[in-house]
């Protein structure tokens, strides 16, 4: 019979082993505890006045804006709330192609959820509103019309040196700035992969999930738009963190 005292020291060793294991950034967990390793957020302002897990209600938008006036503010509510990112420096492509205020979004030890492709660079406004809008929208939305859990959250890009809609001419897009992600798709705990091109027309469980998370980011984003803007948003939710104003 092995005492209890002996049991601790025979397994003791095996279990240090087992947390040696290495973190894989932006993999999906289950809900739990999260891990206890430090994370590169940084961040030594005040902003935490504002939280990532507030509910969405009619100041979300406004207060999001003003959590990212200030960088060091902007930095410290993503690592109040455990969301990874990593500032990387300003650069300037073109004359009006720039990254500014951006860094690398890596994991939200908040959620189950991955982002991919992962770590996508982006200004931290837009690592903000879309830690708020993946929190309070896209998680519980999933589960209350959908009955499953967002593993992955699929996304065509942040940055992109180009014009509103492509256009030869015209203003420069956000896209140009990182200041807006164009979202594809989701795939759920059950198998289930919903995305934007298949499932945004109807009246099924899938497209009232893609209509709710549209609806919630007008409420968190500058500009969301969906389908039912035009054409050339068939296939994803462009949304945007900057002051413009439109929702559709
Ligand atoms: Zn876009």
């Amino acid at each position: 019979m092995i005492s209890t005292r002996r049991l601790i020291l025979v397994l003791l060793p095996v279990l240090s082993l087992v947390g040696c294991g290495r973190l894989i950034p932006d993999a999906p967990r289950p809900f739990g505890p999260p891990p206890s390793a430090p994370a590169p957020w940084g961040g030594t302002g005040t902003g935490a006045a504002f939280s990532i897990d507030a509910p969405i209600d009619g100041g979300t938008r406004g207060a999001v804006a003003r959590a990212a006036m200030r960088p060091e503010d902007c930095a410290s509510v993503l690592g109040a709330a455990r969301v990874t990112f990593t500032p990387v420096q300003d650069r300037a492509n073109t004359e009006v192609c720039r990254i500014e205020r951006a860094g690398t979004l890596g994991a939200d030890y908040g959620v189950r959820s991955r982002m991919a492709p992962a770590q996508p660079v982006m200004t931290c406004r837009l690592a903000v509103a879309l830690s708020v809008w993946r929190r309070q929208s896209v998680e519980p939305a999933a589960m209350e019309i959908l009955g499953a859990r967002v593993d992955q959250i699929d996304h065509m890009g942040v940055y992109a040196c180009r014009n509103v809609n492509s256009a030869a001419t015209g203003r420069p897009s956000a896209h140009a700035r990182a200041a807006a992600i164009d979202i594809a798709g989701v795939r759920l705990s059950d198998g289930r992969r919903i995305t934007i091109t298949n499932d945004w027309h109807g009246n099924t469980p899938e497209a009232r999930f893609l209509r709710r998370i549209r609806d919630d980011a007008c409420a968190i984003f500058g500009t969301t738009l969906s389908p039912d803007y035009n054409r050339l948003h068939d296939d994803h939710l462009h949304l945007e963190a900057e002051d413009g104003r439109l929702c559709s």
